[in-house]
């Protein structure tokens, strides 16, 4: 096997050690057979065939008694006020947490999505809650517009980010709950709320981190900034001077996160930093490259040689180079992560961050956990949304 022959872009390592996990433990193979596939899901008590639900990782899976989707805010009204069933909100099931499995009503508002009411001198816009963070960005991009930051991947919707502080990096930018002004809840007895710092303001200090239990958030008022465009730098580092620069980084860059590999001795760094329109190359930003053929050799290589895990991580991490991508906010924002994964965050205050992450790499190294995909140590700056992550401390 020649390594040399792989890709070893930073998104590459990313996906490779991620794979590793997976190759070590959690994938499950899918037998094949002859027989007539099976009907899935059920029939429930209208005749209609309601398929199973399960989120993007798999982790969590359920079968709602009914699916709907209703097409307009009326319709939702006369829904919740028949009373007749108890209800799920469903995003777009990113979530890692069991926050959707439910046996009843399973709701989604994706047909109430886009942008409306666009105030060009504020740069104020109404998100409908189905939207998803994509569309949002390039709706907001059509208007001259972009969000103020944005998570690793732009899949979910606008109401599912907000319900659980979804959020990117930034010492100075909050979670996307934080660009949010006001909302609109519809509550389980049909009744609509507004809310904002200034209207119904204990629902609003509770909806930045509503986790789906305060009704059915149909719309908010968000605040945007003129449109931008971003560069993209990433490098491996070794990781004690990783460890040592990170508060540094966080206060000289716009966005900076770190992505530490367990077993290695790198630190892959990455800054975003708001450019000049004219600094940007015609061309797109380039992705992730011949991905899936690296992927299968690194996935096969782990598989076969767990006990060369180390090795072959360090070997990988050695030889990333340095990548530097250019692009509008909505293209580099949002990442591709197609390769299944479940995840967990912890938080800290911000000063203890790198001196946590140390420990963390030292207890997997002494103890030799057999885990290899990255740990990303992000800032986010504090808030007021009472079960928020970022409870004003950064
Ligand atoms: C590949 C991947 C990358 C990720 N990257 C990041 C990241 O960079 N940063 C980060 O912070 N998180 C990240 N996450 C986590 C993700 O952003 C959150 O789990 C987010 O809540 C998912 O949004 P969703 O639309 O899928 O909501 P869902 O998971 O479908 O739902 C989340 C909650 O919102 C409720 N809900 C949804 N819509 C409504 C509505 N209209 N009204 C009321 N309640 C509603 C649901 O009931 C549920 O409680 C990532 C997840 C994945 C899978």
């Amino acid at each position: 096997m020649n390594f040399d022959r792989i890709p070893l872009s930073r998104r590459n390592l990313l996906k490779y050690t991620a794979v590793g996990a997976i190759a070590g433990g959690t994938l499950t193979s899918t037998a094949c057979s002859n027989n007539k596939p099976k009907e899935v899901g059920i029939v429930n008590a209208d005749g209609k065939r309601i398929l199973p639900w399960s989120n993007w990782s798999g982790n969590q899976n359920c079968q709602p008694s009914d699916r709907i989707v209703p097409r307009n805010e009326d319709e939702l009204l006369t829904l919740l006020r028949s009373g007749n069933q108890k209800i799920r909100m469903l995003g777009s099931g990113h979530s890692f947490s069991g926050l959707i499995p439910t046996d009843h009503t399973l709701v989604s508002l994706a047909r109430l999505r886009g942008i409306e009411n666009v105030d060009k001198e504020t740069n104020q816009v109404d998100v409908l809650g189905g939207t998803r963070l994509s569309q949002l960005g390039s709706e907001l991009w059509d208007q001259g517009l972009s969000v103020i930051n944005m998570s690793d991947i732009d899949s979910q919707t606008f109401s599912g980010a907000v319900a659980t502080s979804t959020h990117g990096t930034g010492r100075d930018l909050q979670s996307i709950s934080g660009q949010m002004l006001s909302s609109r809840f519809v509550t389980a007895s049909g009744d609509i709320l507004d809310c904002s710092p200034t209207e119904n303001s204990d629902l609003y200090h509770a909806s930045g981190n509503h986790l789906g239990a305060l009704g059915v958030m149909t719309r908010s008022r968000i605040q945007t900034v003129p449109a931008y465009h971003l560069k993209e730098h990433s490098w491996m580092m070794p990781e004690e001077e990783g460890l040592e620069t990170a508060l540094e980084l966080s206060k000289q860059h716009r966005h900076y996160e770190m992505f530490a590999l367990p077993h290695s001795k790198y630190i892959l760094g990455l800054t975003l930093d708001k450019v000049a329109a004219e600094e940007v190359p015609a061309e797109p930003p380039v992705g992730s490259g011949d991905a899936y053929e690296a992927f299968r050799m690194l996935s096969n290589a782990i598989d076969y040689m767990p006990f060369a895990r180390r090795w072959l991580v360090n070997y990988g991490a050695s030889t990333v180079k340095p990548e530097t991508r250019y692009g509008t906010s909505p293209e580099i924002f949002g990442n591709l992560r197609d390769i299944r994964f479940n995840e967990m965050e912890y938080t800290v205050p911000a000063e203890y961050g790198p001196q946590c992450l140390r420990e963390v790499l030292e207890k997997i190294k002494k103890d030799n956990i057999p885990v290899i995909f990255p740990i990303e140590a992000r800032y986010v700056k504090a808030d007021d949304f009472w079960l928020s992550p970022f409870y004003k401390r950064a």
